[in-house]
């Protein structure tokens, strides 16, 4: 039905033979295959420094993690952007804190605003969950120096930004995306830049955080089944109420093997991420979030900064039939998608109690404008064109008849 669809799943022969190699090793639990995966993920993250990564059942485990390792409960506040998937809100209202939703910057930055985390911070703000939206870290060593004055944590969502870097620091450092804030979670769902089918990770360089972590993915319990098995421990004590959030080995084989190509994918969806700027920068009324940045982006790739475009998102024209220019992209065969409906306007969270949106200016203007194009990294150069073209055509229709 789709020519070109929203993203694509690509699993290889080294892939399918990784989970056969799993499931022949008779050990299907978390064990030495989930451990060798923690360890390439971190290294790959930051190999000078590794930090602490454990792997988990999805995104959504890691973010509840990260606020139950931090202490986040009942009557505390958590800043979330506006502008996310719901898990990231979710992940906070388990716990029975609020969530806070603030603004994002503009349609060029729709990453979190520091001016508006500023405004919302108060004495109960326990944690500022900052989004990599796009695959984009957004100003993610502003907001930590912002938080660390207020003795606040960060948690990363690097759901869309897995083993990227930040922009440099003000002396000219780079640092790992997930590894800046206090913890930081990354998704392993299908469509994301890497695949376990489900899946994900925390990862932390606070010792403390990270034992807490352990301990929170398996019931609060002092050792595990494989540690039994292999006669290392024979009891164990049960010293938190933990959670079920294991990862398994057939996942964490496939996890991996998907970790050996995600930077040469990484680097291909840079490409084709360009390539989209290049070829819709001039169309009226259209708005490309980061491009304003993008020189500056690719220049800093050359010099050794990892970039991990996720999603391509465009702004349409103010006032323009999204519906419309959806369909024709459709009678294309091209998919199309919206990240994301704003937050609070979902029948959950619009009217919650433990739910605060307050400001949200800018999301208001740019929601009911986003669209999303296709983006994966076995996209040609040619399907960029194809879908450049379907939609600058759609664009001009929409205007003879607006
Ligand atoms: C996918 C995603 C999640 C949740 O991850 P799952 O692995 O699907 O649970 C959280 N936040 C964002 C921004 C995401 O895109």
């Amino acid at each position: 039905m789709w020519k070109i669809t929203l993203s694509d799943l690509v699993l290889t022969a080294e892939d399918k033979a990784a989970v056969q190699d799993a499931l022949d090793s008779n050990w299907l639990t978390m064990g030495s295959r989930t451990t060798a995966f923690e360890q390439a993920f971190a290294e790959a993250l930051d190999p000078a420094d590794p930090p602490h990564a454990l792997a988990v059942g999805s995104g959504t485990a890691a973010l509840h993690m990260a606020m139950l390792a931090l202490g986040v409960g009942p009557g505390d506040e958590v800043i979330v952007p506006g502008l996310t998937f719901v898990a990231t809100a979710n992940a906070v209202l388990y716990t029975g804190a609020t969530v806070v939703v603030a603004d994002v910057t503009s349609a060029d930055d729709p990453t979190l605003s520091i001016a508006d985390v500023e405004r919302k911070l108060t004495d109960r703000t326990a944690a500022v969950i900052a989004v990599h939206y796009g695959g984009h870290p957004g100003h993610i060593l502003e907001l930590r120096r912002l938080c660390d004055q207020a003795g606040v944590h960060v948690v990363e969502d690097a759901a869309h930004s897995p083993v990227a870097d930040s922009p440099p620091d003000g002396s000219g450092h780079i640092h790992p995306l997930g590894a800046i804030g206090t913890v930081g979670c990354m998704s392993f769902f299908s469509n994301k830049n890497m695949t376990t089918a489900e899946g994900g990770m925390v990862v932390t360089r606070d010792p403390e955080v990270a034992e807490q972590l352990r301990l929170l993915r398996s019931h609060g319990m002092t050792a595990l089944t494989l540690e039994r098995h292999r006669g290392h421990a024979h009891g164990y004590d049960c010293v938190a109420l933990g959670w079920n959030y294991r990862i398994d080995e057939i996942r964490a084989a496939l996890g991996l093997s998907q970790l050996s190509r995600l930077d040469a994918n990484n680097r291909r969806r840079t490409e084709l991420f360009a390539r989209y700027h290049r070829l819709l920068a001039d169309v009226p009324g259209l708005e490309l979030p980061f491009h304003s940045r993008l020189d500056e982006d690719l220049t800093q790739a050359d010099q050794g900064r990892r970039l991990s475009p996720h999603i391509m998102v465009t702004v349409l024209p103010q006032g323009c039939d999204r519906a419309a220019v959806q369909g024709a992209l459709k009678d294309a065969g091209i998919q199309t998608s919206v990240h994301y409906p704003p937050l609070h306007r979902f029948t959950l969270h619009a009217d919650h109690p433990r739910v605060r949106a307050e400001g949200l200016e800018v999301i208001e203007n740019l929601s009911p404008r986003l669209l999303t194009l296709p983006l994966y990294a076995t996209m040609t150069d040619e399907d960029v064109a194809t879908v450049a073209d379907a939609l600058r055509a759609a664009l001009a229709q929409s205007f003879e008849r607006g």
